[in-house]
């Protein structure tokens, strides 16, 4: 139980109120309550708000720097998801430590796996699993619109009345995220061809680089549940030697311990590799800044990565094309 003092408090902070009160409620969502909404990762947790708008409050339950392929709930996520009018998770065996909580809770609640609506044509192989998907296909804006419409669907599933609204909001979201891939494409374009590498963590950024042409090499595998053995650095270590690459990336949900050892494997070696930047690869970053919203994180990631490799763009180059009310 969420003591009365601190509901009074969190009234006080406006948007963020519903959240704390609706649960209190107990009962289904109507007409003129906000849909109570909880969302495994950030990224899905934003798509949520651009569609439901003034219609849902959403709660997500992995904040910034977290790493989703190791995430557990916990026992106030439980309560929460228990209460929640509609839980959306990734799917694709993203969250793998949930996954058979999930389908135990939609034996009970209305959940939804917004990533496992994709067809299965336009996803990559897993390279762990034979039978399993990459899932990191919020990298990919015109991939992640596919993701915001199944997002779409779900809220209007649970409340059609407001199917209009949904319908509305979504489709300006998609406009942004037009504007967002064809930001990304020229500016990661203007990368020269011999700089064309993209140099991670883990293998988040599969379908990044073949959205925009960019080869990726992950020192950990598609989940960051496997570590990364000394064969996988020295072979990275090489390639960095031989093709002369100049920058690497760490990432905001991934120690960096390992690319300290590829960067330090390089130097031993004579070839200086500095870091190009911070990726937010399966976390959004600080919740209230621009980093903190889907389009701010990719445009983020976007920026850093033609900048570091030899483009000229401009910092956070996107926010000036979004749509009114963006
Ligand atoms: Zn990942």
């Amino acid at each position: 139980m969420i003591p009365y003092a601190t509901i009074n408090r969190r009234a006080l902070l406006g948007g963020l109120a519903g959240t704390a009160l609706l649960p209190l409620t107990g009962r289904a969502a109507f007409a003129g309550t906000p849909l109570n909404v909880v969302a495994t990762t950030g990224m899905i947790a934003d798509a949520a708000r651009q569609v439901g708008g003034d219609q849902v409050t959403v709660r997500a339950l992995m904040g910034p720097g977290v790493d989703p392929h190791a995430y557990r709930q916990t026992r106030s996520d439980i309560v929460a998801m228990t209460r929640a009018d509609l839980v959306l998770w990734h799917g694709l065996y993203l969250e793998a430590q949930m996954q058979e909580f999930f389908h135990d809770l939609a034996r009970k609640r209305r959940v939804v796996a917004v990533a496992d609506g994709l067809p299965r044509d336009v996803l990559r192989a897993h390279d762990d699993y034979a039978d399993k998907f990459d899932p990191h296909v919020w990298m990919a804006p015109d991939l992640w619109k596919r993701v915001v419409e199944q997002v779409q669907l779900a809220l209007s599933d649970a409340r059609p009345e407001a199917a209009d609204v949904f319908a509305a909001n979504a489709t300006a979201h998609l406009a942004d995220l037009d504007a967002l891939a064809t930001y990304a494409a020229q500016s990661l374009a203007q990368i020269p061809p011999q700089a064309r590498v993209l140099v991670t963590a883990h293998d988040a950024f599969g379908y990044f680089g073949a959205a925009y042409g960019l080869e990726v090499m992950g020192i950990q595998g598609i989940s960051t549940e496997s570590e990364a053995g000394l064969n996988r650095i020295s072979t990275l270590v090489d390639t960095l030697v031989d093709r002369r690459i100049g920058a690497v990336f760490v990432e905001s949900s991934v120690s960096d311990r390992n690319m300290r050892a590829l960067i330090e494997g390089a130097a031993s070696r004579g070839h200086q590799v500095r870091i190009g930047g911070e990726l937010f690869s399966d976390a959004m970053g600080a919740e209230g800044t621009y980093e903190g919203t889907y389009i701010g994180m990719i445009d983020h990631n976007v920026t850093v990565i033609a900048g570091a490799l030899g483009a000229d763009v401009p910092p956070r180059g996107m926010s000036g094309r979004l749509s009114a009310g963006s």
